[in-house]
């Protein structure tokens, strides 16, 4: 039996290694190229950063292409990685069981979360290497109640030389990301082909029966018996948008909005980001120098990359998002999202101000990059993980299918809905 496996990311990479372990023939498809960590100096964008000619958050794709960035309106910035290895290879290495909504369909994943644990082995960063300002933070964070706890992260600690730049790339080799499955998957001898993107579904009397790819060579039709789309909660809607296949408008993000402010010689960026985070109703809060902001974002230009203090919020917010077939995407915050987010900037502030951290207290620019939602699962789907109403031999295996936005972060989440996703495959379809 031969699969397409659509995307290397979170999902497709694990969908990809473990359908091959199971004895199928395996193609995995994934648009970008092989991933390079951005090689510039942060510091000698300085210059320009301060001169105002950075230009916008699209500049990005320039100095580093796996980073593809849109605006979604004029206020929200989405973000997500096109390459092998997907989003994870720019991703801060957090490893944590995001499971809002789970419940309310009736689909338990400890023990895929288990099983991943179990190989990843998350560490926490050693509090000895964390900045002053971050462990003063953090010290705030406990005094007012809010239960600050270190981050578990994807990571081989004693690696990591400690840039404060996972987002654009791990060029230590500390932290984790996709490849290792994809790399594994090929070893096991899945066929990966980069720089391909699947345009769409072919259906064939009522059954996928292949898709369709454009690349450099022109248009090619890939036929296989089953296809599992793990291109993410954009490029997997993207497809079946193509497809006229049926996606729904309920794409969320996970909004993050970075509170700046400063400090002389924080220097926030000899750490990993987000070394530690408290969790409340639907959010959580974590030391981060936003570097998109600290970019692009005009308001925060005053202060200097030694200086700036960030304290980032990251929010559920309404799963409202609509794809286009093209990969447009239409998204925007609702006044209660923004109402929630103003809470949870004040409990950012008080932190900051409790650990000595000066204002004026600037929030960065607004971004979401845990996109999902767009196949949302329903409690009649979770015995096959299969959405009712796509082709039968037709599957999705990452963040699309998760119903609710997270205000967590994701990774682990969208690789154990993949690995779900392919037990019930090889349990229903190989036995
Ligand atoms: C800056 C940033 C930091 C993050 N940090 C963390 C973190 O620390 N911890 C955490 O848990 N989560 C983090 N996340 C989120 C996390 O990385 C994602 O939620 C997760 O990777 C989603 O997995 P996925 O498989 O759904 O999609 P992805 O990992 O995005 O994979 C989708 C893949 O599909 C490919 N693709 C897209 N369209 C096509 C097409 N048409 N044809 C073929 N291939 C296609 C893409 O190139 C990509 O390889 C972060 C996200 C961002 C943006």
């Amino acid at each position: 039996m031969r699969a397409i496996v659509v995307g290397s990311g979170a999902g497709g990479s694990l969908a990809a290694r473990e359908l091959r372990k199971a004895g199928m023939d395996v193609v995995v498809l994934e648009a970008g190229s092989e991933f390079r960590p951005m090689s510039r100096r942060v510091t000698m964008t300085e210059p320009f950063r301060r001169a105002g000619i950075m230009g916008t958050e699209r500049t990005i794709h320039r100095l580093f292409p796996a980073m593809w960035t849109a605006r979604s309106s004029d206020e929200l910035v989405l973000v997500r990685g096109i390459t092998a290895g997907g989003t994870t290879t720019i991703a801060c290495g957090n490893l944590v069981r995001a499971t809002g909504g789970l419940d309310e369909i009736g689909l338990d994943l400890t023990k895929e979360f288990e099983e991943l644990e179990a190989e990843l082995h998350p560490v926490t960063f050693p509090r000895e290497r964390w900045r002053p300002t971050t462990e003063a933070m953090f010290q705030a964070a406990e005094r007012l109640g809010y239960n600050p706890a270190p981050t578990p992260k994807a990571m081989k600690a004693v690696r990591c030389v400690a840039c404060g730049l996972c987002e654009i790339g791990c060029g230590s080799g500390a932290k984790w990301d996709a490849r290792q499955w994809l790399d594994q998957a090929k070893l096991e001898g899945a066929e990966v082909r980069l720089e391909t993107p699947v345009e769409r579904v072919i259906v064939e009397r009522g059954l996928a029966s292949g898709v369709l790819v454009h690349t450099k060579r022109g248009n090619e039709t890939i036929k296989s018996d089953l296809v599992v789309l793990a291109a993410g909660g954009i490029g997997t809607a993207q497809i079946l948008r193509a497809s006229s296949l049926p996606v729904q408008d309920k794409l969320w993000a996970d909004i993050v909005l970075t509170l700046g402010g400063s400090k002389q010689d924080a220097e926030m960026l000899s750490e990993p980001p987000m070394v530690w985070y408290t969790k409340h109703d639907r959010f959580i809060l974590s030391p981060y120098l936003d570097i998109l902001s600290h970019w692009f974002h005009k308001p925060w230009r005053n202060v200097g990359l030694k200086d700036r203090v960030g304290v980032m919020v990251k929010l559920g917010e309404e799963a409202n998002g609509v794809v286009e077939a093209d990969g447009t995407v239409r998204k925007e915050l609702t006044s209660a999202d923004h109402d929630k987010l103003a809470a949870a900037t004040e409990l950012a502030k008080r932190v900051m101000l409790d650990a000595g951290v000066e204002g004026p207290f600037v929030p960065g620019m607004l971004n979401g990059g845990h996109l999902g939602g767009t196949v949302p699962l329903r409690r009649e789907d979770v015995d096959s993980m299969h959405p009712g109403d796509l082709p039968e031999n037709l599957y999705v295996a990452d963040l699309s299918l998760l119903p609710q936005s997270q205000g967590l972060p994701t990774m682990l989440t969208a690789s154990a809905l993949a690995m779900r996703v392919v037990k019930t495959i090889t349990k229903d379809r190989m036995t």
